[in-house]
């Protein structure tokens, strides 16, 4: 990872402080600290790929035509990335001597205990969306009181103003926030990340957030003013801190809408909604059943039956088309209902199979994702680069049932005949109009022949 900061050194005993580019040999210098004003990372963090098991359990019955084995598709899921969410969260306002609200902001219209929509907390959509695995609790967070900040000041040598929001404003107003808690008593250092709530200001954001951190510097999110009471806001910019990019959508340009996909909570504010599919996995909150090149050949269909992302950890499915064609990012398959973490889901995501591709290869790896479709039952979705079609062929006992299938190219005799699908049209067999004309076409000759 590279990582550049900018700030300043603070004298030990002896030293002196110098400008932001001094270097330090090891050694040559008495002992001193940098005071950074801000870091910038890129590179990302490396992480453990993903771990493979073959299940114990039934996991899927063969498709008729698919040589008559028995697919037991391995299972796949990514180390957790945080068990405890412990979150402080900030109410920030900016205020004069008299009290009243600084120039060009306003008091905060709205109350963090307001945060709670329909019995949606942040709370709840971490513990339902996880499964259980994350917890963000009164027990290891904490809302704080308001905290009422000067009109300007200067915290580390970087001045700020509720003027203005660049970076140095918003991010001035954390540390003098820190400060004003520490003086509270409040141990900030129980809480792994910090959300600050900004008053009605020049800061026109929904919410913005470190796309991740891994302990070695704070984890800061702000959430703009209008949104203080949104859940999702908060779980959103919280999901950045936690290694997650944003939910597009691509339209047939090639344009992204970077927070197009409707079906997570890293796309646009504010319904509340899970992650989807490929996100929930890289998170390790839920377990995806595996097809690659072994497991899916040529001409190979593979029933699965996808219990709702909301009630069952164990759901969706990977399609690690990469195993055999290069370059080309692995399907995610998805079921959603409304239930549970998704109970704010949009009608139209709600009751369908969503199909997404994604280069996510484990926990720590906040590339975005890409919404390709969200099939009814009879609807399918088909990649021509490598072959597979997504069938939503409808539901049973509350499951979804899928085919994915992997063309082996057009119709021959010997796939007409065995009733194997081979060009994933979803059809085999007399009831193929490829196999139909061809069949029959065979019949006559046979007839011919022996007359
Ligand atoms: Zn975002």
């Amino acid at each position: 990872m590279v990582v550049s900061a900018r700030g300043r050194w603070v004298s030990g005993s002896g030293g002196s402080s110098s400008g932001g580019s001094s270097s330090k040999a090891a050694g040559a210098l008495a002992p001193s600290s940098f005071l950074a004003s801000s870091i910038r990372a890129t590179g990302g963090k490396k992480g453990p790929a993903p771990m493979v098991t073959r299940p114990g359990g039934e996991m899927v019955a063969a498709a008729a035509g698919s040589n008559g084995a028995t697919i037991r598709p391995a299972l796949t899921a990514n180390a957790l990335v945080q068990r405890d969410i412990s979150t402080i969260v900030v109410p920030i306002g900016g205020v004069t001597e008299e009290g009243a609200a600084c120039p060009g902001t306003s008091l905060p219209r709205a109350s963090v205990n307001q945060a709670n929509r329909n019995g949606t907390t942040v709370g709840s959509l971490f513990g339902q969306c996880s499964h259980g695995k994350s917890r963000l609790t009164a027990a290891n967070s904490l809302v704080t009181s308001l905290v009422k900040l000067p009109c300007e000041g200067n915290t580390w040598g970087v001045p700020w103003s509720f003027s203005k929001c660049d970076f140095d404003d918003f991010n001035g107003w954390a540390d003098a926030a820190d400060e004003a808690l520490r003086a509270r008593g409040v141990m900030l250092e129980r809480y792994k990340y910090r959300v600050y709530l900004v008053p009605p200001s020049a800061c026109g954001f929904v919410g913005l957030g470190y796309v991740g951190c891994d302990g070695s510097y704070t984890c800061r999110a702000w959430i703009g003013s209008a949104f203080w009471d949104s859940p999702p806001a908060i779980t959103h910019e919280l999901g950045h801190n936690l290694f997650l990019g944003h939910s597009s959508t691509a339209n047939e340009q090639g344009q992204v809408d970077e927070y197009g996909d409707f079906t997570s909570i890293m796309g646009y504010c504010c319904e509340s909604r899970c992650l989807n599919t490929p996100q929930a996995w890289q998170m390790g909150w839920i377990t995806l059943q595996q097809l690659d090149s072994s497991s899916l050949k040529p001409g190979q269909t593979v029933q699965l039956r996808l219990a709702s992302q909301a009630l069952a950890q164990q759901s969706g499915a990977r399609v690690d088309v990469s195993s055999w064609v290069a370059g080309v990012d692995p399907i995610f398959v998805g079921f959603r209902t409304v239930d549970r973490g998704d109970r704010g889901l949009s009608a139209g995501a709600a009751g369908r199979v969503h199909v997404y591709t994604a280069p996510t290869s484990h926990t720590f790896d906040s590339r975005p994702t890409l919404w390709k479709a969200g099939l009814e039952a009879g609807q399918s979705w088909a990649q021509p680069a490598s072959g597979v079609v997504v069938r939503h062929q409808g539901t049973d006992g509350g499951l979804a049932l899928v085919s994915v299938c992997r063309s082996g190219g057009t119709e021959t005799m010997t796939s007409c005949t065995t009733g194997v699908d081979n060009d994933c049209n979803g059809l085999a067999g007399v009831d193929d109009p490829a196999c139909a004309s061809m069949m029959r076409l065979g019949v006559g000759t046979e007839t011919t022949n022996k007359g």
